[in-house]
């Protein structure tokens, strides 16, 4: 029986593999997801089995686990807007990094606070990694969602405390596991001290540095899911802990790369947030309605689609796709120019427009599309605003200074879909809205591109 559960739980990870695979490419990504989650559900139902063998079963506490979080599950996922998407995955990483802090509580309980050094301090380590990343991805939750704001949370020397705190946990692991001198109260001081390290790692972090934080404290879940795989001899877990920690880490040095810091800086706390405040713009803003500006659609030969977080808000994908379809059959040649961190999670943008059907081909990463924005006739900023900002290239004195933008300089027309003037994420004003080349649109984005399609369609 034990060796059939073996094979089941070795077919789930290459299925689970397949399944990781196939989302890398939006053609395949639904099946992809589709394949991953039944490798994950074979894996939980092994898991279940697994006690039958071992004669450990405790079936009325796992019934009543799964029950109590199918049920939640299935709630949330039913009412959760898509917009609301980034939030809710903050929160699940937050509860991934709850269950391995929980999996080493229960082991230290069970094996009566001792064990072999080395054993001791893996076993802290994924205590503390789950407890930095669960509170970690509460606040990254709450900022995402607006209900906490930056300037609730403005530590002074948030670094030095970093620092510190970081180095006491290293030292309390080393001490615990050398001597073994574990009690309760030790425990509950560690798990304080981790969930404090957690906190002063995630608060400070502010405005557009956010993405860096999200990937890092998703690979720090994924890198405590393959330590529980390892303690709890379940391969499946290890693998998918290996994979989410690894792949965590890579998209992490590519928001860093995307957003110019470094993973040092990130770690140590050393962010934006420390940067002087913002100089103000002025000048007069340039308005256009639908029809001037569908009129200079069909009389461009090349235009490009800036998409940012208002196009997840406005759901305006599918509208632009019609848009498309309409010029391109014009002979206009359309592009979209996609911002590593436009958006509120990483790939938010190529995730909407990939279930609008909008081929991959005509996507362009920030390197490709900074050079056609040069040549493009017509910009159409889709609900983006700080991935646009020019103070992040002219501005030393701002939040963003340094980070790579879409740059819009040399493009001959740039026009700005968004209902106000108000800032983005950042909280930051945009010079971009009052260049020579810019005009305005005001409105909900997808409202917008349905008066220009009118429009077009009645030239
Ligand atoms: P921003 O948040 O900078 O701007 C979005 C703009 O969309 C706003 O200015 C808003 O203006 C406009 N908007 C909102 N709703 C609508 C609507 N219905 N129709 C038209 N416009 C709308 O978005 P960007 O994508 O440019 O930048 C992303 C920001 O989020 C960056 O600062 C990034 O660092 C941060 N971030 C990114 C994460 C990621 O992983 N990608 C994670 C966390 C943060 P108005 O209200 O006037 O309409």
């Amino acid at each position: 029986m034990e060796q059939i559960l073996d094979l089941l739980l070795f077919c789930a990870s290459i299925l689970l593999i397949i399944g990781l695979r196939k989302l890398s490419n939006p053609a395949s990504a639904s099946k992809g997801n589709l394949i991953a989650a039944v490798a994950l559900g074979l894996g939980v139902l092994v898991s279940i089995l697994y006690p039958v063998v071992t004669d450990d079963n405790n079936y009325l506490i796992i019934v009543i686990g799964i029950s109590i979080g199918a049920i939640i599950g299935i709630i949330s996922s039913h009412r959760v807007q898509m917009t609301k998407m980034p939030e809710m995955v903050s929160l699940l990483n937050g509860f991934g990094g709850l269950a391995a802090a929980l999996v080493s509580l229960v082991w230290l309980i069970n094996n009566d606070f001792s064990g072999e050094t080395g054993q001791l301090v893996i076993v802290l380590l994924n205590l503390f990694l789950g407890f930095v990343a669960f509170l970690g991805s509460l606040i990254a939750y709450g900022k995402l969602s607006g209900k906490i704001q930056d300037k609730h949370l403005r530590i002074s020397f948030s670094t030095l405390i970093n620092i510190t705190l970081l180095v006491v946990a290293i030292s309390a692991m080393i001490f615990f596991s050398i001597s073994g001198n574990l009690s309760i109260t030790h425990l509950c001081v560690f798990i304080a001290l981790s969930l404090l390290y957690g906190f002063i790692f995630v608060a400070p972090i502010g405005g557009a540095d956010m993405p860096v934080v999200i990937s890092l404290l998703n690979s720090l879940t994924g890198i405590t899911a393959a330590i529980s795989g390892i303690m709890t001899d379940n391969k499946l877990m290890l693998l998918g802990g290996v994979l989410v920690g690894s792949s965590g880490i890579i998209l992490t040095l590519l928001m860093c790369k995307a957003m110019n810091r470094s993973l040092l800086s990130v770690i140590f706390g050393n962010f934006s947030s420390s940067k002087g405040g913002e100089s103000s713009v002025d000048g007069d803003v340039k308005e256009i309605n639908p029809s001037d500006l569908a009129i200079q659609l069909a009389y461009s030969s090349r235009v490009c689609i800036i998409p940012g977080y208002g196009m997840a808000v406005a759901q305006a994908q599918k509208t632009i796709k019609d848009l498309e379809s309409v010029l391109e059959s014009n002979d206009v040649e359309f592009k979209y120019a996609i911002h590593p961190v436009a958006g509120r999670m990483p790939g938010h943008m190529n995730v909407l427009l990939a279930e609008a059907d909008i081929s991959y081909d005509k996507l362009l990463d920030l390197e490709e599309a900074n050079d056609y924005l040069a040549s493009t006739d017509v910009a159409i900023v889709v609900g983006a605003n700080d991935v646009v900002n020019p103070s992040a290239l002219e501005d030393p004195t701002s939040k963003i200074y340094g980070m790579p933008i879409l740059e819009l300089s040399k493009t001959k027309s740039v026009v700005v879909l968004k209902r106000s003037m108000k800032p983005g994420y950042a909280g930051i004003q945009n010079p971009l809205f009052f260049k020579d080349n810019t005009k305005m649109l005001f409105g909900d984005a997808k409202e917008s591109i349905e008066l220009i399609l009118r429009e077009l369609k009645d030239l």
